[in-house]
């Protein structure tokens, strides 16, 4: 069977990430060989912004939120990158804190975004925030979830950087926590 009528008959004839029925067309996920499993059907809108032809219409993207459940790991691949550049967004930013990628799919899927430029994580001065760092924060931070305060002044040491640019994480009282970036202050 051609690739494409293995994709047509996988998707139901729909696309993958929008459930459009029109202008149905291979795209391939970019950076592996061209197979089956590699490729996911789209339409045209979806394949126009995967390229960049046309600019990112946001509130198309939210079919990622339903498609990004997709079992089929090149659409889950072409989910999270997507989700990514749309992680600005918040509603794009709780999906990806929720999608869950098997290690092999999650590698897949890191590949694609390494050749795309990290937008830096700025702490309360503006400086950048790297792996390793250490920080202290600046303002009383109540703790959701793990009841109690991170205070003002405590020093987090040897922090790790999130997909969210704006938080990193942290071991605070013993427990590893999100700490968001703008309230702290490298050491
Ligand atoms: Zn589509």
């Amino acid at each position: 069977m051609s690739i494409l009528a293995t994709l047509t008959e996988r998707s139901n004839n729909q696309c993958e990430l929008c459930q459009a029925t029109e202008q149905l067309d291979i795209y391939e996920v970019p950076l592996v060989e061209a197979s089956a499993d590699k490729c996911i059907l789209a339409c045209q809108t979806c394949r126009e912004q995967l390229t960049g032809e046309i600019e990112n219409d946001v509130n198309h993207w939210r079919c990622l939120s339903d498609s990004m459940w997709s079992a089929v790991p090149a659409v889950q691949v072409t989910a999270y990158r997507q989700l990514h550049k749309l992680s600005s967004e918040t509603w794009a930013q709780d999906n990806l804190d929720m999608l869950y990628l098997e290690d092999d799919v999650k590698a897949w899927a890191d590949e694609g975004l390494e050749t795309e430029e990290r937008v830096p994580t700025l702490d309360s001065n503006g400086t950048e925030l790297k792996a390793g760092d250490n920080v202290t924060i600046t303002k009383d931070l109540q703790v959701k979830g793990a009841g109690f305060t991170a205070k003002r002044g405590t020093a987090v040491r040897n922090i790790s950087l999130t997909d969210n640019p704006e938080h990193i994480e942290g071991r605070v009282n013993g427990t590893r926590i999100v700490l968001v970036s703008a309230y702290l202050k490298k050491m």
